[in-house]
């Protein structure tokens, strides 16, 4: 149980690292900062990323 609720909070892109990065417009929390630098659309929905925030879970 432990181990699922780890991976909800997984990059989808690495599996690695943490999901930091919140994607707009679509306002998925997809990816880990290294990982949104190589992406031009959400993996999660494929809409065009116009604008990433990053968000810091605790
Ligand atoms: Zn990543
Ligand atoms: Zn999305």
């Amino acid at each position: 149980m432990a181990e699922a609720a780890r991976s909800h909070h997984t990059c989808t892109t690495c599996k690695q690292r943490s999901k930091t990065m919140l994607l707009l417009p679509c306002s998925h929390l997809a990816t880990c900062e290294q990982c949104v630098a190589d992406l031009s659309s959400c993996p999660i929905c494929s809409r065009t990323v116009s604008c990433v925030i990053r968000t810091f879970i605790v």
